[in-house]
């Protein structure tokens, strides 16, 4: 075991605080990764403070993880000391399940096992996530970063880029498809990007007017506020394609409206009940679906995508000591548009104390 420094939430609401945890052995087919940058998602807030039920404490967050392989098992394959790899939000599956076998992880029928917040499948010992400096897992839930993208804003591809990329793939979204995305977040923006790489005509529904023009330099062509009743009105029947990333709960029949014939609307963001009337389904054959990141090699093919395309997010670098107001900032709508904890500096900090 290796002693690691790390931040984690004691409980559901206490702030998160330094702690230091252990990580396994390394296994044949195991890889350790000295973790350099970890974005911060809204799911480690949900997480963190139990809003998606009793969550398992003291609780590290983060999944989205970029980092430099530092130590092999003896069977690794695809990786070698040096390599730049990334971790998303699992770390494991059954392997066998017919969700494993078509490369759909995150669908285990016998359940993924998640970053944090989970356990591992044969110690049962909790999982814990990217607020530390180092992590290990097995090679086969480990990804390669492109060089060429820039490292100190690609970790959030691992959550926010896949759980966007993935829908509008599996949609076979592109050139002649009309897209709207709901919420511009780290998920939201990252919506934006990727889908008008893909040749989507592309459009933001913000309840932040002040959003507008950052939407549009993102490559947005168009934006809505979704608070302006006629402008809502005025959006009837443009959309093939939707993806909401608001956080909580929410009428989405003003959205589904706005979907032409058989266009489909894409849940990803709200956990809890949604508003969600038969009118606008029936009368235009529309339908409701949810998302859940990705699978491994689409992780891979969305980080391919991303250096093909020149794609990165948009991050402000902050201290792992300043997580905490980080939070604050995201619940209040004060981020542009993601969070990146430099842990690299972390583990500097904590060398230098301990030399
Ligand atoms: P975020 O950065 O906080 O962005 C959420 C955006 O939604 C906000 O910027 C805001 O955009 C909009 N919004 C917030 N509250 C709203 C409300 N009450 N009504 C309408 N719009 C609201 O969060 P994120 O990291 O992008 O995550 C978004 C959600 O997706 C979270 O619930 C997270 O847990 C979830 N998530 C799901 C997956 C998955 O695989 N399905 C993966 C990662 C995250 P505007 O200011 O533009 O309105
Ligand atoms: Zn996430």
């Amino acid at each position: 075991m290796t002693r690691v420094h790390a931040y984690a939430a004691p409980d559901a609401t206490t702030p998160l605080q330094a702690h230091v945890i252990e990580r396994r052995d390394l296994k044949p087919t195991d890889i350790q990764i000295e973790i350099l940058y970890s974005g911060v998602c809204h799911s480690d807030v949900h997480q963190a403070r139990s809003e998606w039920g009793p969550a398992i404490y003291p609780l590290v967050p983060g999944h989205e993880i970029v980092g430099r392989v530092s130590a092999v098992g003896g069977q690794v394959s695809r990786f070698k000391v040096g390599d730049l790899a990334g971790v998303g939000c699992m770390v494991d599956s059954c392997q066998h399940c017919d969700s494993c076998a078509e490369g759909l992880e995150q669908y285990c029928e016998n359940g993924a096992t998640w970053t944090y917040n989970s356990r591992e499948r044969d110690t049962r010992l909790p999982t814990h996530g990217g607020y530390s400096t180092a992590i290990v897992v097995t090679e086969g839930f480990a990804v390669h970063v492109p060089e060429s993208l820039d490292i100190r804003a690609v970790a959030p591809l691992l959550c926010a880029g896949i759980t966007m990329f993935s829908p509008l793939n599996h949609w076979k979204i592109g050139k002649g498809h009309k897209v709207a995305i709901v919420g511009l977040g780290g998920l939201g923006h990252m919506g934006i990007k990727l889908a008008v790489a893909m040749g989507a005509d592309v459009t933001l529904f913000t309840t932040s007017q002040g959003k507008a023009d950052d939407a549009l330099r993102l490559g947005a062509h168009h934006v809505v506020l979704s608070t302006d009743r006629a402008a809502m009105k005025a959006a009837r029947g443009r959309f093939d394609f939707i993806i909401s990333t608001v956080p909580s709960g929410h009428d989405l029949n003003p959205y589904l409206m706005t979907l032409r014939r058989d266009g489909q609307l894409v849940i990803v963001g709200a956990l809890e009940p949604v508003g969600l009337s038969g009118l606008p389904l029936v009368g235009q054959r529309r339908s409701v679906a949810g998302s859940n990141i990705g699978g491994i090699a689409e992780t891979q093919q969305m980080l391919d995508f991303c250096a093909e395309h020149g794609i990165v997010p948009e991050v402000e670098m902050i201290r792992m000591q300043d997580i905490n107001e980080a939070y604050e900032r995201m619940l209040n709508n004060d981020v542009k548009y993601r969070f990146v904890i430099d842990m690299a500096a972390y583990r500097a900090e904590q060398e230098q104390a301990s030399d």
